[in-house]
């Protein structure tokens, strides 16, 4: 088996991470520049000519920020929920009021699965203050990868699909006390503790003591805060819950970073 995963970046200043088979690379998420995102693509000896696709969860700059350049540069399909492309669209609309165009836009619908070259990808539905936004799961060789970040909570839906992941990349966005005492203004507060923000580290170790199935090889802390995290706190917390799940020695637990990629999760 050859799947692997890439988290190229991984934070509220941009988003980024490759999924591949043996014979497909996709890029899930283009919120890093596009130069940034060549730079940490060669640095792990990966060939962005290579890619065959760019998936985009939804259209929050942190997500979509290097979208136009990449698309233009590579010339491949970009797969969006309609709602996410109207809204990135109409975010960057210039100021004659002309909105960018992409070359290969294809669209897809939450629920409904579809074929990255011999990648099957599923989206699905979470909670989070966008358009239309979603998480996906990679299946190829065997090998399933999840993929559930920027969100409030974690719906029965989004745990029903995570069941079964090789690979788990969630999110651990805050401490609560962190956000609770930190700097920002208190309706930002409010936003990322609602049930359409971020997950905390609390949310997180919930889930991994309450409902998650222990099947993954791998699970990456993913979408760190860095004013009200500290990477520290967020392994601590979630070793904690594998811990009480007698888990802690079947998963090995990575995170991801804001300035640096990951080295390759190969399965
Ligand atoms: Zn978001
Ligand atoms: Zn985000």
């Amino acid at each position: 088996m050859s799947v692997s995963v890439s988290m190229l970046a991984s934070g509220s200043r941009g988003n980024c991470a490759i999924v591949s088979s043996a014979s497909t690379h996709i890029l899930v998420d283009a919120g890093v520049s596009g130069r940034e995102t060549f730079k940490r693509m060669k640095a792990l000896g990966a060939d962005p000519h290579s890619l065959a696709a760019i998936l985009i969860t939804h259209e929050h700059s942190d997500h979509i920020y290097g979208l136009a350049t990449l698309a233009k540069r590579l010339r491949i399909p970009v797969f969006m929920t309609g709602a996410t492309h109207q809204a990135w669209a109409r975010a960057l609309r210039d100021e004659r009021g002309e909105k960018p165009k992409l070359e290969k836009f294809e669209r897809f619908e939450s629920g409904h699965r579809f074929q990255v070259g011999d990648i099957e990808v599923k989206p699905f539905t979470i909670p989070h203050d966008a358009a239309d936004p979603v998480g996906f799961t990679f299946r190829a060789e065997g090998v399933k990868v999840g993929f559930a970040t920027d969100l409030g909570y974690l719906p029965v839906s989004v745990r029903d699909h995570l069941r079964g992941c090789d690979v788990l990349v969630m999110e651990s966005n805050h401490d609560l006390e962190m956000l609770r005492v930190g700097p920002y203004p208190w309706s930002v507060k409010q936003r990322v503790m609602s049930r359409v923000g971020h997950l905390s580290n609390e949310a997180l170790a919930n889930f991994l003591i309450n409902d998650y199935d222990n099947s993954a090889t791998f699970v990456v802390l993913a979408h760190l805060s860095e004013q009200n995290n500290h990477p520290e706190i967020a392994r601590r917390e979630a070793e904690r819950a594998l811990a009480a799940r007698g888990g802690l020695f079947c998963n090995r637990l990575l995170l991801a970073s804001q300035t640096e990629a990951l080295q390759p999760i190969r399965l």
